[in-house]
């Protein structure tokens, strides 16, 4: 909790402000008791109205100053919270954009989502409460104790009496609804999962008639968040009448015993109207002090939770000292390269070497799982390899500014992604300088040309979230003219060509030869057909190369290639 707070630095004047402001409210409270109390004994008591006037307008006077603090007191101290509460969900966010793949499998994206919205609510609405009554319950209870007690001595007793009775109530609850509130949040995180998984599989869980399941986990999550939050609240709602049954008959006491003082002449008849004021102030400020301590746990769990996520030392870090980039363009060197994806028990990929020179078309290939989409995934450091080296134009790109490194590469991942805003747009993604005329080719290589022409407004067709209103092989093809648009050194293609037809696919690649001579492509294809003019093919298994060269040799050398091979063509297309 207090690590969160030097986010607060900015708002320092606020804060002081702030603490100012509830000063001169609390002095404000702390006199109109006396001032009344002065009323009724020397004004209404003698029948004296002017006196009763003059001291009536002071009264007022101090109650407008004591208003006027508390609602600037209110506004500064939000301003402070919410601003902090901004920086917070900044800070979360910059940190999660540099998260390695790792990291999100780790953390879970439902999760970080609560504890980005729901966590930092709590920490903010902690941090008002408090800058709000750090000083002024304090405040309010002594300097009420002192006045109550110059007020009248004797009847301090009750006082003496009620306030014990008072905090040891609201610990006894606070210990009951601590665990309660602490658990809010982890079932919120799973209610969020739950939502998050039916939201996006919506059209899988439909076609295979799973709604009801869906619906039932939905339930089930939501079922126990909502338990969780009545047995709060029931407990809450026990508290606020306690509270008012101890507070009435502390001031029935007061009264009692003070009408026993007047009675004897012991007291006046004003200074007990004032000292029941006090007690009330003192007994409030108990009861605020003690809700606050019963809120921390909470928003400590929340703060916990951000923490958390701000502490993560991200894997894949720039070097401090990163090596100049070389002349060359378009090298790519696995030297022994070993992966283990984290918790997995076999490597995903072992002793990968290989090497392409600038301006090849080199394919690689292999059954499901054989680690294909891993080993490109490596090249722009979406992972690091356990142990060997991967260079990019002869640099290790661990040596290498991420930001380089990518500015290489243009990738297209297995699982096309298109993001809400015009097709423009997305292909503008992260080079906004690219003309119109740059886009167009772009798209003529990747053959999206035709379906977007047939769109009435062209490259301004809105995108819809997730980029539902495009078809699959359509999305692959956007994905790819946005990898071309930024004519990179490197082309990526993970399985990019997987949705589309094999005239299409075909007429691509010959598109892709046409026009990207000088840049270095590496393909991962399941068909051969797709590869079967690369200048090299490496066949994966297991993670492990078991054969590179032309599609010829391989028919010859390989055994793996060939099944494949045979599997899928028939044997004049073979050779
Ligand atoms: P391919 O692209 O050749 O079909 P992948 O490279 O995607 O294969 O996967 C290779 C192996 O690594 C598989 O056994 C798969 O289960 C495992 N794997 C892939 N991604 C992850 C991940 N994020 N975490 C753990 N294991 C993974
Ligand atoms: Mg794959």
């Amino acid at each position: 909790m207090f690590k969160l707070l030097r986010f607060l630095k900015p708002y320092a004047w606020f804060i002081v402000g702030v603490l100012v402001a509830v000063f001169c409210q609390v002095m404000a409270d702390l006199n109109l008791p006396t001032l009344m109390s002065d009323i009724v004994d020397k004004g209404v008591m003698n029948g004296n109205t002017a006196y009763i006037l003059k001291t009536g307008g002071i009264m007022l006077l101090v109650a407008a100053i004591g208003v006027v603090c508390s609602i600037l007191a209110s506004y500064l101290s939000s301003r402070a919270s919410m601003g902090m509460g901004q920086l917070i969900r900044n800070k979360i966010f910059e940190k999660v954009e540099n998260f390695s793949l790792f990291e999100f499998d780790k953390i879970g994206t439902a999760t970080l989502i609560t504890r980005s919205t729901n966590d930092v609510t709590q920490v903010q609405m902690m941090v008002m409460m408090f800058l709000r009554m750090m000083l002024s319950a304090p405040m309010m209870a002594i300097g009420g104790l002192i006045m109550a007690f110059s007020e009248d001595r004797k009847l301090t007793l009750v006082l003496a009496v009620a306030i014990p009775i008072l905090s040891i109530t609201i610990i006894l609850i606070g210990k009951k609804g601590m665990p309660l509130f602490k658990s809010i949040q982890k079932k919120l995180d799973r209610l969020n999962l739950v939502l998050r998984e039916s939201l996006s599989g919506i059209r899988v869980i439909r076609a295979f008639n799973r709604t009801e399941h869906e619906r039932g986990r939905f339930n089930e999550a939501n079922e126990d968040l909502t338990k969780t939050y009545i047995t709060v609240n029931r407990l809450m709602a026990l508290l606020m009448p306690l509270m008012m049954f101890i507070m009435n008959m502390t001031s029935l006491a007061v009264l009692w015993f003070g009408i026993i003082r007047i009675d004897t002449g012991g007291m006046q008849m004003g200074s007990l109207i004032a000292f029941t004021q006090y007690a009330m102030q003192i007994m409030f400020s108990f009861l605020m002090v003690s809700i606050m301590f019963i809120m921390v746990p909470r928003a400590s769990a929340a703060a916990d939770r951000i923490n958390e996520v701000l502490e993560v030392e991200p894997e894949i870090i720039d070097p401090a000292e990163p090596e100049a980039p070389t002349q060359a363009k378009g090298e790519v060197e696995f030297r022994d390269v070993t992966f283990r994806y984290h918790g997995a028990e076999q490597a995903a990929i072992e002793h990968i070497s290989f090497s392409i020179k600038p301006g090849e078309f080199t394919a690689i290939i292999g059954s499901t799982g054989s680690g294909k989409s891993t080993l490109v995934k490596l090249i722009p450091r979406f992972y690091d390899a356990d142990s060997g080296s991967i260079l990019v134009d002869g640099v290790d790109i661990k040596r290498m500014r991420q930001v380089d490194l990518r500015a290489k590469i243009g990738y297209v991942p297995q699982k096309a992604v298109l993001f809400s805003g015009s097709i423009a747009d997305n292909l503008r993604f992260g080079q906004k300088d690219k003309t119109d005329a740059e886009l167009q080719k772009a798209c003529e290589i990747a053959q999206a040309t035709e379906f977007i022409d047939s769109m009435e407004d062209g490259l301004a067709h809105e995108i819809a979230q997730g980029g539902t209103n495009v078809s699959g092989g359509q999305k692959q093809r956007l994905s790819i003219a946005r990898a071309l648009a930024r004519r990179p050194e490197i082309y990526i293609f993970d399985d990019s060509f997987s949705a589309l037809d094999f005239k299409t696919d075909a007429q691509l690649r010959a598109a892709l030869k046409r026009e990207v001579k000088n840049a270095t492509v590496l393909m991962v294809a399941q068909r051969v057909g797709t590869v079967m003019d690369a200048d090299r093919i490496i066949v994966l298994d297991e993670g492990h190369i078991v054969g590179m060269g032309r599609h010829k040799e391989l028919l010859e050398t390989c055994p793996i290639y060939r099944e494949i091979a045979i599997s899928q063509l028939s044997e004049e297309n073979i050779a």
